[in-house]
């Protein structure tokens, strides 16, 4: 039986949005294959991967979309947030320019996205500290400043990737339920 099969009660959309190399592609092979890789080129991505998760007593499935690269020429339409009830807004924390770009992520998520969107954002690469340029407060103030939750990721040590991924289908769930 493959996840499309596998039953479940409720199916989302959901994006990951953000600059360029900040982990994206590799954030959702952790969540739906538990691969990492070093040398993942930006043209190389799935459209979308599925991904099953246990909330109380339902089995939700998300749809979570991924962008093929078209984030550097700012060319993300409007079709790729149609019908996503979650972002995940994902910057790298030893880029301190892909923090600075979260404000016209935000926008456009505001733009396109619907009104309730859940977004949460992930400040990626925490495993890289040595080459850190993004305080953690930093991310914590935005967050709080947008009144999104927050949390630092490392798709390549598996850290907190599951656990951004719940903070969001928890939230949705609360929402629509
Ligand atoms: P995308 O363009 O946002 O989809 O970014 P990718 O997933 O293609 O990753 C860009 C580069 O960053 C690749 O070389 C990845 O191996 C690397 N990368 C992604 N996540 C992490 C992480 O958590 N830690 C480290 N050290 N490298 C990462
Ligand atoms: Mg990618």
């Amino acid at each position: 039986v493959n996840s499309f099969e596998e039953e479940c009660d409720y199916l989302f959309k959901a994006v990951l949005i953000g600059d360029s190399a900040v982990g994206k592609s590799n954030i959702l092979s952790r969540l739906a294959k538990n691969e990492f890789h070093l040398d993942s080129k930006p043209t190389i991505g799935v459209e979308f991967a599925y991904k099953n998760i246990r909330v109380g007593d339902k089995i939700i499935k998300a749809q979570i979309w991924d962008t093929a690269g078209q984030e550097r020429f700012r060319a993300i339409t409007s079709s790729y947030y149609r019908g996503a009830l979650g972002a995940l807004l994902v910057y790298d924390i030893t880029r301190r320019a892909t923090f600075e770009n979260l404000k016209k992520w935000l926008h456009e998520v505001r733009q396109f996205g619907s009104s309730d969107m859940v977004i949460v954002l992930v400040g990626n690469k925490s495993d890289l500290s040595s080459s850190r340029e993004v305080n953690v407060e930093d991310g914590q103030s935005l967050a709080q400043l947008e009144e999104i939750a927050f949390m630092e990721t490392s798709a390549k040590e598996n850290l907190n990737v599951e656990e951004a991924f719940h903070q969001m289908v928890g939230r949705i769930h609360e929402i629509n339920s």
